[in-house]
């Protein structure tokens, strides 16, 4: 199985630390190209159709040059899963130095109770001036975003911005006429079969971008370019190889006033490198790694899953 052109496919499976997104084992295929080292990891709630972009993700990392930075570190956040109060405290305390915490809310199954105590135990283990940011993945009703935007706002002592309360993109310019916290667009860009909609209708003050559902960094960078709103690079969930293109699309952003959510190889419980993309005093620096062959083969995937993907390549290059 190749990406076509390039080098062979090393598909690896990793189990999470904790649920995230609902998974607990993250996938995908590496391959050496000429420019070097891609990663194609869509999730497996993307159709053929929807991993174009991934793939064209992939092709640019493995034969194209990345665009020049304008930084050679990237500020990023720590990431909150829907845990209790005791592991959100010892995630922040863990995190390197990040000054910035993501905090996961209105995950199915969780009380609104359990939300306020996340934030308020993040607040307490940040300290006054670090900053906080949830993230309801579209959970919420307009209602309910509205009403929990508030209450968290102020168990956060100050929330730095609420991502994606709503579904729709019209819920969300909804919320954001109701609330004084700013709105991130998450979902509603990189699903959307028009990412410049959130900005049209009023929808969003900030873009979260990410490079494998855009189509590549400089596609990224375009949206970015043409947006018109602060721009936030957050990962899905990538080993260091794909995390690495992330900090490429944040590096070479002109203004980045925010930290972004690319500190999440930590998430893994492996990683295919020698030196994971890890916080330093709540940094990435702008590298572009390669697989340690023994840390490759560690997490190499079983046979029936790398059919799976040697499938699933097969029928997204078919449409790309
Ligand atoms: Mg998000």
């Amino acid at each position: 199985m190749i990406i076509r052109g390039g080098g062979e496919a090393h598909v690896f499976a990793m189990a999470m630390r904790t649920k995230f997104r609902g998974i607990l084992v993250r996938e995908g295929v590496l391959v050496q190209g000429p420019a070097g080292w891609a990663e194609f990891s869509p999730f497996w709630d993307y159709d053929p159709a929807a991993c174009v972009p991934w793939l064209r993700a992939a092709r640019e990392a493995a034969y194209d040059v990345w665009p020049t930075p304008v930084r050679e570190r990237v500020p990023v956040n720590c990431t909150i899963p829907a845990v209790g109060p005791d592991q959100a405290r010892a995630i922040v305390a863990g995190s390197a130095g990040c000054r910035t915490a993501k905090v996961k809310v209105a995950e199915p199954g969780q009380s609104e109770a359990d939300d306020l105590a996340r934030v308020e135990a993040v607040r307490d283990a940040l300290g006054p001036d670090g900053r906080i940011r949830v993230d309801a993945n579209g959970f919420w009703d307009v209602d309910t975003a509205v009403r929990m935007i508030g209450l968290l706002d102020k168990k956060a002592a100050g929330l730095e911005y609420a991502e994606q309360p709503c579904a729709t993109v019209e819920d969300l310019a909804r919320v954001r006429r109701q609330v004084d916290v700013p709105i991130a667009a998450d979902e509603s860009i990189r699903r959307a079969a028009d990412p410049y909609r959130v900005a049209r209708l009023g929808a969003a003050d900030i873009a979260v971008l990410k490079v494998q559902p855009l189509g590549g960094v400089r596609a990224a960078l375009r949206i970015a370019e043409q947006i018109g709103l602060p721009v936030v690079v957050s990962s899905a969930l990538e080993t260091s190889i794909g995390i690495a293109a992330g900090v490429a699309l944040a590096a070479a952003l002109p203004e980045l006033p925010y930290a972004c959510g690319l500190a999440t190889v930590q998430m893994l419980t492996a990683d295919v490198v020698a030196e994971p993309l890890l916080p330093v005093e709540g940094t990435l620096p702008v590298v572009r790694p390669a697989p340690h062959p023994d840390r490759l083969a560690a997490v190499a995937a079983d046979e029936a899953t790398r059919a799976r993907w040697s499938e699933r390549l097969a029928a997204v290059e078919g449409l790309a």
